[in-house]
Order: C-alpha cells, then sequence, then structure tokens
C-alpha cells in the first residue's frame, strides 16, 4: 500500500508545532534523529524533513505530495500548488519598515527608496500593484541590520511581536502580507494518495477545531434556561440535566474560548452558577 509523503521544516520555527499537529492527529513518528526520511508506525505517512527554503520546490517537483509550510515561502516561490488548510501556528506578517528617523505619511512615500529584503518577489509584486518605483537590495538574512549600515533605506521583512524592528531602530509602516503555517499540497497528486489525505485532513480538523473550543458545564434555575441556552452558541442544542436540587439543571455546551470571556456576564447575569471550562481534546463533527 503507498504512503502520502509530507515535507516538514528540518529545523527552524515550524518543525516543533508541525510535529506537535501530528502528534495530536494520533500519528506515530519514531524519533529517528538526522533521519532524511520517517515513516509512522500507525498511519501511511513518510516525513520528510527539508529545508524550509526548499519545501515550495519539492511540492512543485512531486517529490511530496503534501507540506506543512509557511504561507509567506509558498507566496515568495511562486510555484504550483495548493492551499489546503491554515494550522493557526507560526503567524506573521511581511511589513515595510523605516528608520525612526524617517518619517512616513503615505504608500508614496516608498518612491525612490532602496528597500532590502529577503523576499524580493513578494515585494516586487506590491510594488508594482501600487505603481511605486522602488528598488529592491535582496539579503537572505539579518535584513533589519541594513538601514543602519547604510545598505538600505527601508526594509521589507517578517515579523511577528515588532520586537526586532524595535531594537534595531526600525517602525513598521505597512503591512504587504499576513501569513501563518498552513498545509499545501502538489498539484499532481494522485488519486490513491489524495484518499489517504483525506483521512489525514479530517484529523488535523478534529485537532484545529478542539484548540479553541472549549466544554462548558453551568449550573441554573430552571426559569433561566431559556435565556441561557439563547446567550451560548451551540453546537446543535445545549445538553440540560436535572440536578437533585428541585427546580435546577445543569447544562452542558461547547463554546470558543475567545468568546467565552465576552459572554461571561451574560451569563451570570442571566442567573448561570458553578461555571466550568474544561478543554477538549479533539471535535468530531
Ligand atoms: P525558519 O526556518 O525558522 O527561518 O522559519 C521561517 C518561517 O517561520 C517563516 O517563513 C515564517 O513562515 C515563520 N515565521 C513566523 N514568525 C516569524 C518571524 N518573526 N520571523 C521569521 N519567520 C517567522
Amino acid at each position: 500500500m503507498s504512503s502520502i509523503r509530507l515535507a516538514v521544516q528540518k529545523s527552524g520555527r515550524l518543525k516543533e508545532e508541525s510535529l506537535h499537529l501530528l502528534k495530536s492527529a494520533g500519528i506515530k513518528i519514531s524519533n529517528g534523529k538526522d533521519r532524511l526520511r520517517v515513516k509512522s508506525s500507525n498511519f501511511p505517512i513518510e516525513i520528510y524533513f527539508l529545508r524550509n527554503s526548499d519545501i515550495p520546490q519539492y511540492l512543485e517537483d512531486n517529490v511530496v505530495d503534501i507540506a506543512i509550510i509557511g504561507q509567506n515561502t509558498l507566496i515568495e516561490k511562486s510555484l504550483s500548488y495548493k492551499e489546503i488548510i491554515p494550522l493557526g501556528f507560526s503567524k506573521c506578517r511581511l511589513s515595510l519598515a523605516f528608520p525612526n528617523a524617517v518619517s512616513f505619511d503615505n504608500i508614496s512615500d516608498l518612491n525612490g527608496k532602496n528597500i532590502a529584503t529577503s523576499y524580493p518577489n513578494t515585494l516586487r509584486q506590491f510594488l508594482a500593484t501600487h505603481e511605486i518605483q522602488a528598488d529592491i537590495h535582496l539579503i537572505s538574512g539579518s535584513v533589519e541590520i541594513a538601514p543602519n549600515i547604510g545598505l538600505s533605506d527601508a526594509i521589507c521583512d517578517l515579523v511577528s511581536t515588532g520586537s526586532t524592528l524595535f531594537k534595531n531602530g526600525l517602525y513598521e509602516v505597512m503591512t504587504i502580507l499576513e501569513s501563518e503555517a498552513c498545509l499545501a499540497k502538489s498539484v499532481r497528486i494522485t488519486d490513491e494518495r489524495q484518499a489517504i489525505l483525506d483521512k489525514l485532513i479530517f484529523r488535523i480538523e478534529a485537532v484545529l477545531r478542539a484548540k479553541n473550543a472549549k466544554y462548558i458545564l453551568l449550573n441554573a434555575p430552571n426559569s433561566a434556561i431559556d435565556d441561557i441556552a439563547n446567550i451560548l452558541p451551540v453546537l446543535k442544542s445545549p445538553t440540560i440535566l436535572p440536578l437533585a436540587e428541585e427546580g435546577w439543571s445543569s447544562l452542558h455546551s461547547v463554546i470558543l474560548e475567545d468568546r467565552f470571556w465576552e459572554i461571561i456576564d451574560q451569563l451570570k447575569g442571566a442567573g448561570a452558577e458553578d461555571i466550568l471550562i474544561i478543554p477538549i481534546e479533539k471535535m468530531v463533527l
């Protein structure tokens, strides 16, 4: 039986979370140190550990069927691939930044600038779309020092917290691309491997859904149940169980964690008590 070939980073920011995601999806991978290829013992998948910047080409050449990779890397290489699902980690943005001493009012201030970047294709496309005439200075690493050493007037680089820019006396003037890790596939995947991929996507979606969802249990007087059920966003409808104490019930449901803080006051105001929030491991709909 064939297996699907998945590329993940050999080393770097995405590696740990990529392997964690596979583990959460129930895929066992032996910790074969320094091995380029590892087969799972319980799922038809073979993991290829590759250099981040090489992954788009391996997808294009169909040496691997799928990859976990930053959207920014795929877009910069602009080869053929299909993005399947964003994975919610390694979030960052490709931004333009100026030295603190240089002011920025609007996009036309980029005209005539010399901009250092490791993302020449994405930047070129952006400049062309906005009809800006600027020079691109290609640098492969530590782009943020370029203005300080007189190499460029501005930079275009990946930012997540902004602390690297801050430390180098730069400030963000515009974001040109938002990015996160995603699962991407080769456009030449075979039908047999696509069937395996469908099973993998099913598992990954269950893991991702559960990440932001929490199980909520609360007690309420029966008279408050209708109001509370209206406040709680639910999968179908909440489970309502009678408590031993007459006139009281327990409500069970699932909510998105980021909505919990928004609705907690409403729940309490409607009469909810003893609210418990519990993590969910997998969520299959
Ligand atoms: P690495 O191989 O460690 O250089 O990983 C680079 C990838 O990590 C980038 O292509 C992005 O998709 C992602 N990433 C997330 N945040 C950042 C950041 N602040 N700087 C650089 N890369 C980032």
